[in-house]
């Protein structure tokens, strides 16, 4: 977060009608905003107290304007042997692995996130064999004990002063860091999509809110055509969009409609799976339920309503 933001803010403050409402997911970056802003009108000791009483630690900020603008790294708020961004699947394993091989280590995760998906366990929501809640547990439940939990988003690295710094210009320090923030969806790379996914029979697996609606989907086809697509690399887990047209497949086949269903899987890349010796035994699959399978084809748009799409 840069001056020039805050200077931004300030112009918007200031032009908008009253009372202006700031949202962001916690609101540090909001009252993050609002201190810079107020700094050049407002005393620290001011800033510290109205963001104090709503609920937000601003003294990184004091640190920041006293320095002269930006956020001095040499010194932190806290130091630990191991800081880890991001506490999910790879943040709490990490962080649980590095705990049982050297007791002692003092290791801090930093994450925004009050709660932590187990996603793989989405492709059994999809299957009609897990609940989705089952899949969603309070993050502070899931960080080993002994572990810290900072419940803060990273919004800066400093690798040269071995530092990370947090929403509100908090400072952490480590001996090593590692990163495992995930992966960002990009739902806006296929045209349309947005507008209709969760109706008109158009559904994503990589979604909790999603996720039971394929399963409902998957239940109320009895005949058609169901397509499944893949797009290329990056994505979670190479084999999830796969998973679920076997499960779905395994579905219909015990329902007795599995002959009136017309499956078609689009794949962007030209191989099944990267790993060649799973390969065969996904074949098997791919024949047992009678799917057209199309290598190179990416899904790049959608017409929900028209039940069309563009690959
Ligand atoms: C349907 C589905 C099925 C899958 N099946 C499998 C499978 O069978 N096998 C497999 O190995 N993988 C599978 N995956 C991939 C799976 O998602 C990953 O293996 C794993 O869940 C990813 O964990 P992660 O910790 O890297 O990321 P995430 O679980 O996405 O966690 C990232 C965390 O980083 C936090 N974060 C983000 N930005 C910041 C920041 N700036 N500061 C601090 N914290 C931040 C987030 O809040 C989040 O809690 C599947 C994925 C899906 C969607």
């Amino acid at each position: 977060m840069q001056d020039e933001d805050a200077a931004k803010f300030g112009e918007a403050l200031s032009s908008l009608p009253g009372p202006v409402l700031a949202y962001c997911r916690t609101g540090t970056r909001s009252a993050t905003l609002w201190s810079l802003h107020s700094a050049a009108t407002m005393s620290m000791e001011d800033i510290l107290a109205a963001t104090s009483a709503a609920g937000h630690d601003m003294t990184g900020i004091a640190r920041r304007v006293a320095s002269g603008g930006s956020t001095p790294t040499e010194t932190g708020g806290a130091r630990f042997d191991v800081v880890i961004v991001g506490g999910g699947a790879s943040g709490v394993s990490v962080a649980a692995s590095l705990q049982t091989r050297e007791y002692g280590l003092s290791i801090a995760i930093i994450d925004p996130a009050d709660t932590h998906y187990y996603q793989p366990g989405w492709t059994m929501v999809v299957g009609g064999v897990f609940n989705a809640e089952s899949t969603a547990n309070p993050m502070g439940a899931l960080i080993p004990g002994g572990v810290t939990w900072i419940k803060s988003a990273v919004a800066s690295f400093e690798p040269e002063k071995d530092a990370v710094v947090l929403d509100g210009c908090r400072v952490v320090k480590y001996d090593r860091l590692v990163v495992c923030p995930g992966l960002k969806l990009d739902w806006d790379g296929v045209e349309g999509l947005t507008d209709t996914l969760g109706r008109n029979g158009v559904t994503s697996n990589y979604r909790y809110d999603l996720a039971p609606y394929t399963w409902e989907l998957v239940q109320s086809l009895n005949k058609g055509r169901a397509l499944f697509t893949q797009p290329p690399m990056p994505i979670k887990c190479a084999g999830a969009p796969q998973k679920a047209l076997y499960l779905s497949g395994d579905a219909w086949t015990r329902r007795g409609v599995i002959d009136d269903i017309e499956i078609e899987f689009c794949n962007a890349v030209g191989v099944l799976f990267g790993v060649k010796d799973y390969v065969p035994a996904l074949e098997r699959y791919i024949d047992k339920y009678g799917a057209q399978l199309n290598f190179f084809h990416n899904l790049v748009a959608i017409d929900g309503e028209a039940k069309k799409s563009l690959v």
